[in-house]
């Protein structure tokens, strides 16, 4: 791939935060999507009792990937609350990974050895039905307001961490001032080598992959790892792709991770593709989750059978780099857990 020319990243975007006011002005409001969709307003009950249990939030960038009309669009399912988000599902809980009882002081997510998770926000460019995190108490949890320094002490006193991740919500709704600074701190450790950055803003809102934001990761001695979140290859359109080269461009290692959702991606020819469009825009998959039983989620469930049929279908087909791992995670395990193909 050619990398632009640092120069021409600057200028294009040394005078506005072109992102800030796409962010700002998501669509937010479900009359409005269906409309903007030509949806029928049949949808609109039920996308307001589900967006009354987690609101509506689709950034424009990402609505302007749907197609018009079809209310069965991949993009769609993910983002349009629906009445099925009211059902209470047994075995689906607030907490199915075990979060809460995994963050020693507010903010920290230390459950694997060697690396610890950091919730810089609770807030996210775009609201995904299917969130694990749809139910969690942020206003209580993240180390944001001026509450880093307790997770930066967390972090000094165990020398075992070598990699912080910096996750939320999506960390990249951040100020890169915000951002620049916790780096900065996070530099300073001396045992902290590796800078690992969870977002779904490259892919929902490129436009975020700004000079701004390539210089703090520039500058960083840390070693940098992004993993991106694409479900479905209509999410990555040439926008991404270029988001995906600038970040190249200053040496991130560029992942992204996948959850199997029914009525999104859960056939082969939508798996495939995404893992060949990734790999085009410099992207390997790295996980392909199965769904977290959260409260709320239930109608997006493949059973882990037919996800390891999915999972022989895509090992049969595509080089061993481009097939994700599947897997599962399991509150209180030391690792996720691995889940291999099935030829039932
Ligand atoms: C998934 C996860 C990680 C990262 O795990 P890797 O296997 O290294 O990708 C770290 N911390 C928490 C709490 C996680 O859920
Ligand atoms: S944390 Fe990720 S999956 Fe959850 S709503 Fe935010 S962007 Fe979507």
């Amino acid at each position: 791939m050619n990398k632009p020319p640092a120069q021409a990243i600057t200028s294009r975007h040394a005078h506005q935060a072109a992102w800030r006011v796409l962010y700002a002005r998501a669509v937010t409001d479900a009359a409005e999507l269906l409309r903007r969709l030509d949806l029928p307003l049949s949808l609109l009950p039920g996308a307001r009792a589900g967006s009354d249990l987690f609101p509506l939030r689709v950034p424009e960038p990402l609505l302007a990937r749907m197609r018009r009309g079809d209310p069965d669009d991949p993009i769609l399912r993910q983002v349009l609350p629906v009445d099925a988000e009211s059902a209470v599902s047994t075995g689906f809980s607030a907490d199915p990974v075990g979060d809460l009882q995994a963050m020693p002081v507010p903010g920290v997510l230390h459950k694997y050895h060697g690396r610890a998770l950091v919730i810089v926000t609770g807030a996210c460019a775009v609201n995904c039905r299917y969130c694990f995190r749809r139910q969690f108490p942020y206003g209580d949890a993240h180390g944001g307001g001026g509450r880093w320094g307790e997770a930066l002490d967390y972090l000094r006193r165990h020398t075992s961490i070598n990699e912080v991740i910096l996750s939320g919500g999506d960390p990249l709704v951040l100020p890169d001032g915000k951002l620049a600074a916790m780096v900065d701190a996070l530099a300073a450790i001396p045992h902290v080598r590796r800078l690992r950055i969870h977002s779904r803003l490259p892919v929902v809102l490129p436009q975020r992959v700004d000079a701004a934001l390539l210089r703090w990761i520039q500058a960083t001695p840390l070693q940098t790892v992004m993993v991106l979140h694409a479900n479905h290859p209509n999410e990555l359109d040439t926008a991404v792709a270029e988001a995906c080269q600038r970040l190249a461009g200053v040496g991130v290692t560029l992942l992204n991770q996948s959850v199997l959702l029914r009525g999104v991606n859960d056939d082969e020819d939508s798996l495939f593709s995404l893992s060949e469009r990734l790999f085009a825009m410099g992207v390997l998959p790295y996980y392909l989750h199965v769904l977290d039983r959260v409260q709320g989620g239930a109608h997006f469930l493949v059973d882990e059978e037919r996800a390891r049929q999915l999972l022989e279908r895509l090992s049969r087909n595509l080089p061993g780099y481009l097939v994700p791992r599947l897997v599962r995670e399991d509150a209180g395990a030391p690792y996720k857990t691995l889940l291999s193909p099935s030829t039932g």
